[in-house]
């Protein structure tokens, strides 16, 4: 088999009303999604999405002609492109669905089989007032969640801890609560004051009674030291890594006792291969693996089938904070939405590969939405 073409379309989904993430300087008012299609002499059609793609022309030639299966060594290429240019994981995903189309087996089998499914907690995104989560909340447990989290913001701390206590007196023990500062990375142009490790600290033992599963990106990546010493004063377990630029990054935060759960987003940072390694890793050390998944249904998807196969957990991301982000306006580019049983399990789709199934008749509308297609060939 060889790819014969590698295919992006960049889909901009309008929303309106418009949605302000905690970790967003200025509200959200449209919704991108990048489509990588991997084309192949065999007629089989890789599919991928999560990060942008944003100058990948320049490299395609590094792929097309090639196996589409030799995987390992697109991995590595695609590791020495993202210290000059972007985070082309997309890819890497779709290569591993074409894989698993040619198995005829979903990728977490391929990964190791491990589970079926993860259960799912649902990942708030938004800042909202105490009454209004103490409701969201109950809500998520009618509806089968295992888990909440709660973003906390810099400056907004007593509203953030209040939320925390308004959500544990309606759940009790019946949802875990977990607590995402958002420091580890920053948006692009964010200069706002984050943590520090004094900051963090006051902010983690006031969280502490409330019983978090865990805190998540309580300090900048730089500070690998002080997330270490914030995990052991607490007693409280650290998390983090979503966006790592490099598995060496990660790998040594694992090594240094910095994080009690790893993080990388396969479609953002190290790709299947490298966040399956890193899991086994973590693993094998007794920490958790449970990959961040904020991006849309394909990326929810991939995330989804690394820590379904490799035994991750104990709960994965599901991004959900209705009205504003829901299954209809994440997964906008899919044919159904991806959604959890009534069980709490988000389950493995059983399909060949990723098992993603796309509506066209949107993608062709949302692409043309954001201008014309870009086909590279
Ligand atoms: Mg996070």
């Amino acid at each position: 088999m060889r790819i014969t073409g590698i295919r992006l379309q960049q889909l901009r989904l309008p929303l309106d009303p418009p949605f302000l993430a905690a970790w967003d300087p200025s509200p959200r008012r449209t919704f991108e999604a990048t489509i990588v299609r991997v084309e192949t002499d065999a007629g089989l059609v890789g599919v991928g999405s999560g990060d942008t793609m944003a100058g990948f022309d320049d490299y395609v030639q590094g792929f097309v002609g090639r196996d589409p299966l030799a995987i390992g060594r697109h991995a590595r290429a695609l590791e020495t492109i993202s210290f000059h240019a972007g985070r082309y994981w997309p890819l890497e995903a779709a290569l591993w669905d074409l894989l698993g189309q040619a198995c005829g087996e979903p990728l977490a089998r391929l990964l190791g089989g491990f589970s079926a499914g993860v259960p799912a907690y649902a990942s708030w995104g938004s800042l909202k007032d105490p009454g209004q989560r103490a409701e969201d909340a109950q809500a998520l447990v009618s509806e089968g969640f295992r888990g909440v989290k709660v973003r906390i913001a810099p400056g907004r701390v007593d509203d953030g801890v209040a939320v925390v206590a308004a959500v544990r007196a309606v759940v009790g023990d019946t949802l875990e609560i977990i607590v995402d500062l958002n420091q580890w990375w920053r948006m692009p142009g964010d200069v706002a004051r984050g943590f520090g490790p004094v900051d963090a600290r006051r902010v983690i033992e006031r969280l502490r009674e409330f019983g978090v599963l865990w805190v998540e990106e309580p300090l900048p990546a730089v500070d690998v030291a002080g997330m270490r010493m914030l995990r052991e004063v607490s007693g409280v377990r650290v998390a983090g890594g979503e966006m790592a630029g490099t598995f060496d990054e990660l790998r040594l935060a694992l090594e240094r006792d910095a994080l009690d759960v790893l993080q990388p987003d396969v479609v953002l940072a190290l790709g299947v291969s490298g966040a399956r390694t890193l899991a086994d890793l973590a693993l094998r050390r007794n920490r958790w693996f449970t990959p961040h998944t904020w991006t849309n249904g394909i990326g929810l998807l991939a995330n989804l089938h690394v820590c379904a196969g490799v035994g991750g957990g104990p709960l994965i991301e599901f991004p959900y904070d209705p009205p504003g982000w829901t299954p209809a306006r994440r997964d906008f580019m899919l044919a159904e939405p991806v959604t959890i049983g009534p069980d709490g399990l988000l389950r493995v789709p059983e399909a060949p590969g990723l098992g993603v199934r796309l509506d066209e008749e949107a993608v062709a509308f949302y692409a043309r939405a954001a201008g014309d297609p870009v086909a590279v060939r």
